[in-house]
């Protein structure tokens, strides 16, 4: 079995590539599906360290994020509750996969090489797109603004940086029939 990460900046097209990758009848595991499940599972450790992104019994996921996101200890402490969680499903998924015969197993992880795992995979696969077509794309889907948009991108490493460090690269600038196509010429390459 081939295990690859999938990454990208903000707006990139990672969940699409991750979306037709599915249709071809890849597993794709999703980092961000189990941080959401690790919030649920670990919500008694993490609302004890961070009371004020609780309500009651109730953890408020949006609050969370604002708390960490200024405050590089916050998000350590956070990352150490969260991470080992997600890593442990994930490669408790894969060896089911494996096990049942899957040839290819992709984990979409947005912040992949930012937290260290690029040794963890065969290649990793980045989508990348021109800044100023990402900016649009996530302005069109979430309504964040400009400067949101360009304080959540320059938190991350920078996408040509991503790019040098990618195994493969698929361009998303050009429309939506283009990047399927592209996905799927990327999945013959690496199933053949
Ligand atoms: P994020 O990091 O914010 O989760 P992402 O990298 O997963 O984003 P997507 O959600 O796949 O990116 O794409 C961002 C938005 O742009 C979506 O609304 C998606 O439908 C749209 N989009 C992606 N690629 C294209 C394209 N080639 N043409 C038009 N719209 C696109």
């Amino acid at each position: 079995m081939r295990l690859v990460g999938l990454t990208g900046s903000i707006g990139s097209g990672k969940s699409t590539v991750a979306q037709r990758l599915r249709e071809l009848g890849v597993l794709v595991l999703d980092a961000d599906e189990y941080a959401r499940e690790g919030a649920a599972v670990l919500k008694a450790e993490i609302c004890r360290a961070f009371p004020e992104a609780c309500r009651g019994d109730e953890l408020d996921r949006a609050a969370l994020a604002r708390r960490v996101f200024n405050d590089p200890e916050a998000r350590k402490q956070l990352e150490a509750l969260l991470h080992p969680y997600v890593r442990r499903r994930m490669h408790e998924e894969t060896e089911k996969a494996k096990a049942k015969g899957h040839q290819l197993v992709v984990h979409d992880i947005p912040l992949l090489f930012e937290t260290g795992r690029e040794g963890d995979f065969a290649g990793v696969l980045v989508v990348a797109a021109p800044n100023e077509l990402r900016m649009a794309r996530v302005m069109a889907r979430s309504g964040l603004s400009k400067d949101e948009f360009t304080a959540r991108d320059q938190s991350q490493m920078p996408q040509e940086e991503k790019v040098r460090r990618a195994t493969w690269v698929i361009w998303n600038d050009a429309d939506l029939q283009a990047l399927r196509a592209r996905v799927d010429a990327w999945y013959r390459e690496v199933v053949k």
